[in-house]
């Protein structure tokens, strides 16, 4: 009787017990269906977050014969994310941006095409797009943003300057990046930091208390005097290019190197002086606006002539300087870029490529700047 009535005692537990076994086999099989969906969605290259998004959403038929697509990884785990605009997501171009997704629903909604779109986030960063998005559908889109180095916070002044004096968009771009459609020393770009390849010109300001890098003294006789300083790479290779003009019989030595602002505040002031305002505005840079101040900017002299432009070693100079990292900064036909009038003494060192480039393409460096190292 006893064992009858424990087997009766056991029944509903049993069933307990094998109900809760059964949901929990149920439990795990869907669990490892679930986490098996999410291994294939994300080895197409999707997040943890965005595959849950498109497995909820019954997206793995849309994505899975796309591939990696990271511009729709990032929108699916956005919260700007907009269902309607799915098919531009997929075939917009990914760019490390901020505000991505919702600079797309933005562009998106002015009515761009995706092309365009791809166009206009290789202009700007996320901010400069963000600003972008705000106006009216642009009309000269691909005009100006077919040039690689054109960028979309300049648009308004590319129009202005176009019109105004009916140059080629290139030509445009490049002046306008240059802000060279701006007065001399009005509104300057401030340069901080140190570089060898940094821009100073009448656009592009030093501060009073900005000094290059490795100064050190330029001994004689690679200098007319023993006070001169320069930056270390560039006295380097100075003292190479003097030696290969000694070989060949020339005479070339630095008259005047580093200035700092404080120099430079006085080199104006002497001339000044010495022949008037006019003379001053048009021939000495003004504080913070010199070349000298790099420290990577040199005046050339000839140990045979004082005139230097009279001599056998500026065309020597013109000749071979860019083997030697050298540019003639201040031509002639290049005004209009540099600002400066014809300097046949001032050469610029910039490194051996860059010069080499200028020498081959025959460019002022405000151009190779604009082109290839203006961010
Ligand atoms: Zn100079």
């Amino acid at each position: 009787m006893s064992t009858v009535r424990k087997i009766k005692l056991k029944s509903p537990i049993v069933k307990i017990l094998k109900t809760i076994l059964f949901i929990i086999v149920l439990l795990l099989g869907v669990f490892l269906f679930y986490r098996y969906e999410i291994y294939t969605i994300k080895k197409l290259g999707y997040s943890e977050e965005s595959s849950n998004y498109i497995l909820f959403h019954g997206l793995k038929d849309y994505v899975e014969p796309l591939g990696e697509n990271k511009t729709l990884n990032e929108a699916f785990s956005s919260t700007d994310y907009k269902e309607e605009n799915l098919d531009h997501y997929k075939s917009i171009k990914y760019v490390k941006q901020d505000y991505f997704i919702s600079n797309i629903n933005a562009l998106v909604d002015k009515g761009y095409s995706n092309r365009n779109i791809n166009m206009i986030f290789a202009h700007g960063n996320g901010e400069d797009v963000r600003e972008f998005a705000k106006r009216d559908k642009i009309r000269y889109l691909e005009e100006f943003f077919s040039i690689s180095y054109a960028k979309l916070r300049n648009y308004d002044r590319y129009v202005k300057y176009s019109d105004e004096t009916g140059e080629d968009d290139d030509v445009t771009v490049l002046i306008v990046n240059l802000d060279l459609d701006k007065e001399n020393y009005v509104d300057p770009t401030i340069v901080k930091e140190f570089s060898m390849t940094m821009l100073v010109n009448k656009h592009r300001q030093l501060q009073e208390d900005f000094e290059p890098d490795n100064l050190v003294k330029i001994p004689e006789p690679y200098a007319s005097d023993n006070n001169l300083l320069g930056v270390r790479e560039a006295v380097d290779a100075f003292k190479l290019m003097y030696n290969a003009a000694k070989d060949e019989g020339y005479g070339i030595v630095i008259n005047s190197a580093y200035r700092s602002y404080k120099d430079q505040e006085e080199t104006c002031n002497t001339y000044r002086d010495l022949y008037g305002e006019n003379y001053v505005t048009n021939y000495v840079a003004r504080p913070g606006f010199s070349e000298h101040q790099t420290g990577l900017g040199f005046d050339i002299g000839s140990t045979t002539v004082n005139v230097f432009r009279n001599s056998k070693e500026y065309q020597w100079m013109l000749d071979n300087a860019y083997k030697y990292g050298f540019i003639l900064r201040f031509p002639q036909k290049f005004v209009t870029y540099t600002g400066f009038n014809p300097e046949p003494w001032h050469y610029r060192y910039v490194g051996k490529e860059i010069s080499t480039y200028i020498h081959e393409h025959d460019i002022p460096y405000e151009e190779y700047y604009a082109m290839f190292l203006d961010e």
